[in-house]
């Protein structure tokens, strides 16, 4: 998802392992593709934000192609996860606990449910970092996503375009679903972050920028709203991949156009994360 790095990241070998095999009587795995266990930038507080693995969506300026195949990674029970994050809880004060990350990290709802689960139980924040991409009203997707709610304290949501057909340009999909699971956590109670990738040539346009700002103000519990300027740090994982990289020679965007974003998308409206703590 928005993968920044840190001090503290451990990296696995995604090429190896076998998919999971789902039965009944065996714990729920998460395929992790890496933990950052002192993350600042992926939710409230201190963190530990395990990033899973798989991603459908490929935006093009992804920065962690490395993280797009699907049931590959480390092989990570929920109590593997605890175990190691709770080494940290003593930095988490109030509002830090565990982030899960991506990929898209909705892709193994199964994992994070019973993740979130008992990491609640434990009194751990929770916090999903989704760019959307599965949700579903269908069932039994919705069924799920309702439980993971219900044990997650906040949603970092990336709207990657607000219009469709430009969503589809951007990362081989429309962006509907994805603003239905918006609208359903507006109207359920669910705390979020918005953040937006500000990319040239790509999404930064007065035009919908504007859109975008107008659509985040008919939203309740927006705690946050961050742009994200792109930078050209993941270039050499594709090289690396072999994979030809769409936005070759497009730069980062100007502190003037960063600050132009932020100003369209009324950034400085939501300071609900100052003071913020969990509900649940
Ligand atoms: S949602 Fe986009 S940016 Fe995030 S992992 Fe998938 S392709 Fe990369």
């Amino acid at each position: 998802m928005n993968h920044e790095g840190g001090t503290t990241m451990r990296l696995f070998d995604t090429t190896t392992l076998p998919p999971q095999e789902e039965t009944s009587d065996k714990p729920v795995i998460g395929y992790v593709h890496s933990i950052e266990s002192f993350g600042s930038v992926d939710g409230p507080g201190i963190r530990y934000i395990a990033f899973l693995q798989g991603c459908r969506m490929r935006c093009e300026y992804c920065h962690n192609p490395d993280t797009w195949n699907i049931g590959v990674g480390e092989e990570m029970t929920a109590e593997d996860i605890l175990d190691d994050a709770m080494r940290y809880k003593s930095f988490w004060g109030e509002t830090g606990g565990i982030t899960c990350s991506g990929g898209e990290s909705l892709i193994q709802i199964d994992f994070i449910i019973d993740l979130f689960t008992k990491a609640k139980a434990m009194g751990i924040t929770t916090c999903l970092d989704t760019s959307g991409g599965p949700f579903t009203r269908d069932e039994p997707w919705f069924s799920k996503f309702e439980q993971l709610m219900a044990v997650t304290d906040i949603s970092l949501v990336d709207i990657k375009h607000i219009n469709s057909d430009e969503h589809r340009k951007l990362t081989g999909f429309g962006n509907e679903n994805i603003l239905d699971m918006i609208q359903y956590m507006s109207s359920h109670d669910c705390d979020m972050w918005i953040r937006h990738v500000l990319v040239p040539t790509r999404t930064d346009f007065d035009v919908y920028l504007a859109q975008l700002g107008d659509y985040i103000k008919t939203l309740h519990n927006v705690q946050k709203v961050e742009i994200l300027p792109y930078h050209t740090m993941g270039v050499n994982k594709y090289h690396e991949l072999g994979i030809k990289y769409p936005l070759e020679g497009i730069q980062a965007p100007t502190p003037d156009r960063v600050k132009n974003a932020e100003n369209l998308l009324h950034v400085m409206d939501y300071t609900g994360y100052k003071t913020w703590r969990p509900k649940k």
